[in-house]
């Protein structure tokens, strides 16, 4: 297929408004593990990290679990999805994700979406995109480039809104505090 689809259509006036109960029961499925993703993201911001979150799902099954931990860790590999990629492959005991599917909060960057392919995954769900660094089709598309020897499918915009807004408040926070720092610093200063 290889044509990334975003669950609130691609725009097309034909696309029909009632979804057929498989599709519905796929949505249901693709919001349950959404929302363990977001979980995960709600531990990297109890951190004081940017909150991104995933999981792998094999069979239906959550097999691993990431979340962004890049301060904490003080290493640059610590995003969500490798921390994920490695407990997974760990579990499978393979390099190769074939089979497993990732629902990540954030469009992957481009290290992430690197690392997709390298994984052989076959799917990745996206929470809200990224247009300034993602890899899964804003700034490119990593994941589904015709020179290399796998592809990943794309489904984004699954719980979008909550996704998009975990993040806008996470930076609102962290600018207000900043500012409130900045202001004890003034006040410091004219003691
Ligand atoms: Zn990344």
């Amino acid at each position: 297929m290889n044509v990334p689809i975003n669950v609130h259509g691609n725009g097309h006036p034909d696309e029909p408004d009632v979804l057929s109960d498989e599709h519905k029961r796929f949505m249901d499925e693709h919001k349950r593990f959404m929302k363990e993703a977001i979980r995960q993201a709600k531990k990297a911001a109890a951190l004081d990290e940017v909150p991104i979150g995933c999981v792998i799902v094999c069979d239906g099954r959550i097999i691993a679990r990431g979340y962004n931990r890049r301060n904490t860790d003080k290493n640059t590999l610590s995003h969500a999805e490798l921390n994920a990629i490695r407990k997974a492959s760990k579990k499978v005991g393979d390099w190769r994700l074939e089979g497993c599917r990732m629902y990540v909060t954030l469009e992957p960057c481009q290290m992430c979406a690197g690392a997709l392919v390298q994984s052989r995954i076959d799917q990745v769900v996206i929470g809200c995109m990224n247009p300034k660094a993602g890899c899964a089709g804003s700034v490119l598309n990593l994941l589904q480039m015709d020179g290399f020897n796998h592809k990943v499918d794309i489904i984004s915009g699954v719980l979008e809104e909550e996704c998009s807004r975990m993040l806008s408040s996470f930076f609102r926070s962290l600018r207000a505090r900043k500012a409130a720092a900045k202001g004890e610093t003034r006040n410091i200063e004219t003691v």
